[in-house]
């Protein structure tokens, strides 16, 4: 989220487990997410199971009540771009769903997100997906002690932009994680090579990469929702992970969702195209 200037706060090994069992319950809840998604079901539906799942975990849903926000689960149909909330409306064959989620427990947040691709959704907006889930990894490659803040947004940018001519959304960010969602650097997902910030050991950072089919520019609805302006679809993936020296480790885990989805016959897979999903 851009907004006023955060604290950067490094963590510890023992505030890093704390951060990953937070976001492998992301995970867990959208893992059931992926296992009953579909023509027919709606986000409400969706939410409440998510929910349900993160309280029976003892956790709190980290997005309820945030910023006014009034659900467990960020939930963005094909061009809502974020931020949507979870109504009583059905997905259908062909839409792509956008789902964000956050769980706080033990003083400390995880974050991650997964678009799913209900049915037979059109072949370009499949690319648009998996290119976007590839610029996730192309980020996280550049989140190793000594590179730059501008070194990630460099290479998402360059990857769905430049090479792919999609929309990068500049209004909203990746970000720091930690004791509070939204903690500093920001980290977007646009930028120049050997800018900003010089990163170093345990920084925890959220990468996540909002892409548009079609131009960046994005408005707001009354509720929050963010969408296209063109209203042409937009993805996003998302990954908590550590800096670390040669590699970042991935706190969050897109794995076992690969795996619902694989196993869900309402969804399209998105094949990994440069298979580093851990
Ligand atoms: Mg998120
Ligand atoms: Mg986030």
């Amino acid at each position: 989220m851009a907004g006023k200037k955060k604290n950067i706060i490094y963590k510890t090994d023992e505030e890093v487990e704390l951060i990953r069992k937070n976001c492998l319950m992301v995970s867990e809840a959208l893992t059931l997410v992926a296992s009953i998604i579909g023509p027919g079901v709606s986000g409400k539906k969706i939410d409440e199971q998510a929910e349900q799942l993160i309280r029976d975990n003892g956790a709190i849903p980290g997005f309820k009540g945030l910023y006014g926000f009034p659900a467990t689960l960020c939930v963005s149909v094909n061009e809502e771009v974020v931020h949507g909330i979870p109504y009583n409306h059905e997905f259908k064959d062909g839409d792509i769903v956008s789902v964000d989620c956050g769980v706080y427990l033990n003083d400390y947040y995880g974050d991650a997100a997964y678009t799913f691709c209900i049915g037979d959704v059109d072949e370009k907006v499949m690319e648009l997906c998996r290119v976007t889930k590839a610029s996730l990894y192309k980020g996280i490659e550049q989140a190793v002690v000594g590179k730059r803040v501008g070194d990630i947004g460099f290479a998402i940018q360059n990857y769905t932009e430049r090479q792919h001519r999609y929309g990068v959304v500049r209004e909203l960010v990746g970000h720091g994680v930690g004791r509070a969602l939204h903690e500093g650097p920001e980290v977007p997902n646009y930028g120049r090579r050997g800018k900003g910030m010089v990163m170093k050991d345990g920084l925890v950072i959220a990468i996540e990469p909002m892409i548009n089919l079609g131009k960046k520019d994005v408005k707001s609805f009354e509720d929050g929702t963010v969408i296209t302006k063109d209203n042409m679809p937009s993805a996003h993936y998302e990954h908590t992970v550590v800096v670390r020296k040669d590699k970042a480790d991935i706190l969050s885990n897109h794995g076992p969702i690969e795996a619902a989805i694989l196993k869900n016959p309402n969804l399209k897979e998105v094949i990994d195209i440069l298979a580093v999903s851990a």
